[in-house]
């Protein structure tokens, strides 16, 4: 489903992604996990254009990601907006719109991107609030609801996009500890129903249960990759065992 070759990144002449090349098939739930600065967040940001990379290739199923067109072949107006829809992104701080209600915050992409007629993406919406326990606050705003319930909201917005795959840029850590597990509750819900999932997290445990495969970023670089169970019987001096260790 998606296909990332050789990508490269630098910030001010200092490499942050090296040489990236990796797959997702359809209803794969891949981890990316890493030290803080190896480069994980560039990377999604690279897959949804949020950051332009300086070399490689994206694809999503067969068509390239991002690309701008020549002179002779200009890209067509949308291209990226639609693309970018396709992936959509859960960030660590939320980014609810405070003055809109729930129910606003999940039907605003659909009707203004997509062209989802209201009343279509109202019922779309209040599906996807009642699949994830939220059908009560439709009406609430931002503001009235635990972190734990907005990023579950900021989840329903994702979904309602009915995106290709979501990413996920440490979804609870901004969270209170006693919040945690009801957004990864929702989370191996999804996995679970064959959402396609690109999850960067610091959660070990919920890595090691949920994901297919885990990709191990150090220094820019894909350093080891497996299934949780491949990787959990490296040798106990590998680069990934060490870093599992020191994560709990
Ligand atoms: P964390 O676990 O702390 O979120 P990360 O693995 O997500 O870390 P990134 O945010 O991708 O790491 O950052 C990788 C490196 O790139 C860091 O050294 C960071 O300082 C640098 N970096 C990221 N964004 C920029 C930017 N816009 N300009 C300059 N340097 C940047
Ligand atoms: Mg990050």
């Amino acid at each position: 489903l998606l296909r990332v070759e050789s990508l490269g990144k630098s910030f001010a002449g200092r490499p942050v992604l090296s040489d990236i090349s990796f797959n997702v098939h359809a209803a794969e739930v891949i981890g990316l996990i890493g030290r803080s600065g190896s480069g994980k967040s560039t990377l999604l940001r690279c897959l949804n254009r949020l950051e332009h990379p300086d070399t490689g290739q994206i694809w999503l199923a067969d068509e390239e990601i991002g690309f701008q067109g020549t002179k002779r072949h200009p890209a067509r107006a949308g291209t990226l907006a639609r693309q970018r829809a396709a992936m959509s992104m859960v960030f660590q701080h939320f980014n609810l719109w405070p003055h809109r209600t729930v129910l606003q915050n999940v039907t605003e992409g659909p009707t203004s991107v997509r062209g989802v007629p209201r009343d279509i993406a109202i019922a779309q919406a209040m599906a996807i609030l009642t699949r994830i326990g939220l059908e009560s606050k439709a009406q609430a705003y931002p503001a009235t609801l635990s972190g734990g319930q907005q990023q579950r909201v900021s989840i329903a917005r994702a979904l309602a996009m009915q995106p290709r795959l979501i990413l996920f840029d440490e979804p609870t850590s901004a969270l209170d500890p006693e919040l945690v597990g009801e957004v990864l509750s929702v989370m191996t819900d999804l996995a679970g129903s064959g959402t396609t999932m690109l999850v960067v997290t610091h959660e070990m445990r919920f890595a090691l249960r949920v994901c297919h495969r885990i990709l191990f970023l150090d220094q820019g670089r894909i350093v080891d990759q497996g299934t949780p169970a491949a990787l959990l019987q490296r040798p106990p001096d590998t680069a990934i065992r060490r870093f599992l260790a020191s994560s709990g």
